[in-house]
């Protein structure tokens, strides 16, 4: 079979139907064998009636069941780790990403047998607010000044890769993670093609900011070890500061012992977020849990 579709779907039981139709329409139409992975990230509405209906109907159609809501990134594992066609993509179910792009980016990867991976980076966000954009613009920026992974800015999950690829990213055995920096660490000759997500028609974003900003952050911990280090040098420089402030002064000012109350929960800040990694990775708890899986027994039509 030539091509997997991963799709993460959380409570977007109005958008499905809509979704399958138009991705099968497209997939049929270039007469590509395809199967689609439906992941339900235990949605609290009718998602999972509507995908099992869905599955029922279509040989191609597998369904993967969370047994609660484990977040995007554990949905697209659990559907690469279930994937078994020659090229592996994932895409939205919210139908912010076209099969019309996703074929493009098909086209492109088998036109191109030198390129691994075509990834979709989004050239414009007319759906996303002012705020989320400028956070958004300063993640790229924070990251990569400081990870070991660059980022393209706007580079997002919608891809299309070898199967070697996807083999690369499951064999990762991080439990938090940022699949994003993933795909940059394992490297791959990768293609980058623009566009513009659709607006979202039905339902809303499942990011809120404080999300997006812990996603972020937990993004930056896991691709360089530099802001723990900077702790180091903060320290340094606050000493050196200190010391010579109470060589000319005598002693230290409120203010001074004020700013370095501030600095030093600041530094405490920072090694905690690598404590807490350390300590759900040593937990070693599966990044998601199966209530059931259908489909997978059925063969897929040629
Ligand atoms: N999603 C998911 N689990 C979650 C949140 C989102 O599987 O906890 C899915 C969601 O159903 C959609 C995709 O991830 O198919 C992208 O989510 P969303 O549209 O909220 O993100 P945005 O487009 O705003 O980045
Ligand atoms: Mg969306």
């Amino acid at each position: 079979m030539e091509l997997s579709v991963v799709v993460p779907c959380y409570n977007e039981a109005e958008t499905l139907n809509e979704f399958y139709e138009s991705i099968c329409d497209a997939l049929k139409k270039e007469k590509i064998t395809y199967e689609l992975i439906m992941v339900d990230d235990g949605s609290s509405d009718s998602t999972m009636e509507k995908l099992e209906n869905i599955c029922n109907e279509n040989k191609n159609v597998k369904v993967i069941s969370f047994s609660r809501n484990f977040g995007k990134e554990a949905a697209m594992l659990a559907g690469l780790n279930n994937a078994s066609g020659k090229y592996v993509s994932i895409m939205d179910a919210d139908l912010q990403h076209t099969p019309e792009t996703l074929i493009t980016m098909y086209k492109k990867l088998i036109q191109n047998p030198e390129y691994d991976v075509v990834a979709s980076y989004k050239e414009s966000r007319k759906d996303d607010s002012p705020l989320k954009r400028t956070l958004t613009s300063f993640f790229y920026r924070i990251n990569n000044l400081l990870s070991d992974v660059k980022l393209l800015p706007g580079a997002s999950d919608f891809r299309v890769f070898k199967s070697c690829v996807k083999d690369a990213i499951i064999s990762l055995p991080e439990k938090t993670r940022f699949l994003k920096g993933i795909f940059s660490w394992v490297g791959f000759n990768t293609i980058y093609v623009p566009y513009t997500p659709e607006k979202r028609t039905h339902g809303s974003s499942k990011w809120s900011i404080m999300k997006l900003i812990k996603y972020s952050l937990g993004g930056i911990i896991s691709f360089s070890t530099k802001p723990i280090k900077s702790v180091f040098v903060i320290g340094v420089i606050s000493f050196i500061v200190c010391f010579i402030n109470f060589i000319l002064m005598g002693n230290l000012s409120h203010r001074t012992i004020i700013l370095l109350i501030g600095i030093l929960l600041f530094c405490i800040g920072i090694m905690a977020l690598y404590i807490s990694r350390i300590y759900s990775n040593i937990l070693d708890r599966p990044c998601y849990i199966i209530r059931k899986k259908i489909g997978f027994e059925k063969k897929a039509t040629k």
